[in-house]
């Protein structure tokens, strides 16, 4: 029978749920882009935004997806012919180093595979053989869930002395997982506004530091359209978005980053860890009597922001059809996670908990995956539900 007539819960790793408050910032007539409210309320985002990255350095937004993002921190800082390397732990990783290769970069990837994350010895290793422009890497992996310290990689890059910008993909960890761009010392920091920012897909920022600043002007061109300089420093408005500024998702994002500041950056970490602990205890459980498996075993290699499970085929696409189908529940589908007899990965799915979710949103997910998996009669120990709210009352 269906039970999915209600609020549903699309709990796949972005676009993320979206705050009431970020729908009704958005439903207005359209505001005037050359002067009063909105030309206002942009120069005063800027520093809200900062915050969410632990910055003092310089953000360009652009009007596009994570992979605009990306596109825009490399045309900002390595020239065709120049070398990168990137540390994959999934499969953006790979997307980033194929996007550098369309640019006409050189790029080396340093693979870690699905289960580990990035080792700083490994990218010493690799810098010590050939010295590099850049490196990058992904803060966490949404495909693979594994969230790599970037303090460590920062170290390796210092360590070989040869003045590489450290660029990270913080598009599924922003707002989620704690992270400090300048303590922890990146150049470039990229994200997308419909993740952590909970605002709809169409927004990306690069934030990036006085270094990085300095290797755009030393490059021979920047693309008009791409180039942070304007973007980040405007004479006047028009420039903040190289044309029309994308005005409702600002009245959004405007709104976003008020319940960000309200609830506290910290303690939006601090939730993110709790829920994912609770998801973990449930899966932990259900596990010891059936097929179903963390793709990460480590905790502190776990992000907070997504999980990716693997419950073997044909029972992963199974329960994301049940759950949503029964309960309005959307599961997110395995991405990038080929093994063999497996090569597209079906065996796996993901949970997104990243942004605008809290206890009962997760508790009730857990609830509808145990509902399914009995339903389902796939094999699993029941009990994960308590030990999930067992986490919850104990934080
Ligand atoms: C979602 C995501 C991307 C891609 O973002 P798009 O907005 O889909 O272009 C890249 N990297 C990571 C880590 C992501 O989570």
């Amino acid at each position: 029978m269906s039970l999915a007539h209600g609020r549903p819960y699309l709990a796949i790793p972005g676009p993320s749920v979206m705050p009431d408050a970020v729908l009704a910032a958005m439903h207005r007539a359209s505001p005037n882009i050359y002067e009063g409210d909105l030309i206002d309320m942009v120069d005063g985002m800027i520093p809200d935004l900062r915050r969410t990255a632990r910055t003092e350095g310089h953000v360009a937004i652009y009007i596009s997806n994570g992979h605009g993002a990306w596109e825009a921190a490399l045309a900002n800082t390595v020239a065709p012919g120049e070398r990168v390397l990137i540390c994959a732990t999934g499969r953006f990783g790979h997307g980033w180093a194929e996007m550098a290769q369309g640019l006409g970069i050189e790029v080396e990837v340093l693979d870690f595979g699905r289960k580990t994350p990035v080792e700083a010895d490994r990218v010493s290793e690799a810098l010590r053989a050939r010295p590099v422009k850049a490196v990058l890497m992904v803060h966490t992996d949404t495909s693979s869930s594994l969230r790599s310290d970037v303090a460590e990689v920062r170290r390796a890059v210092d360590e070989a002395g040869q003045g590489a910008l450290l660029m990270v993909d913080c598009i599924a960890s922003l707002g989620c997982d704690p992270y400090e761009m300048d303590l922890w010392g990146a150049d470039v920091t990229v994200t997308g506004s419909q993740k952590g920012l909970m605002v709809p897909p169409g927004l990306g920022f690069v934030f990036f530091s006085d270094r990085a600043a300095e290797v755009r002007r030393a490059m021979p061109r920047v693309s008009r359209y791409w180039d942070w300089g304007p973007r980040a420093d405007p004479e006047m408005f028009y420039q903040y978005f190289g044309g029309t500024a994308p005005t409702h998702h600002l009245f959004g994002l405007r709104a976003a980053l008020d319940l960000i500041h309200a609830e506290g950056i910290e303690a939006i970490w601090a939730r993110h860890a709790t829920l994912a602990r609770a998801i973990w205890a449930a899966a932990e459980v259900w596990g010891e009597g059936g097929p179903l498996t963390l793709n990460v075993a480590e905790p502190r290699h776990r992000s907070h922001a997504v999980t990716a499970l693997r419950l073997g085929t044909p029972h992963a696409a199974r329960l994301r059809e049940w759950t949503a189908r029964a309960a309005g529940v959307t599961l997110g589908i395995g991405l990038g996670m080929s093994e063999e007899g497996d090569p597209k990965g079906q065996g796996y799915f993901r949970f997104g908990h990243m942004g605008h979710v809290n206890a009962h949103m997760i508790l009730g997910l857990l609830g509808t995956v145990e509902a399914g998996l009995a339903a389902l009669d796939i094999p699993h120990a029941p009990g994960g539900v308590s030990a999930a709210a067992k986490v919850i009352a104990e934080a």
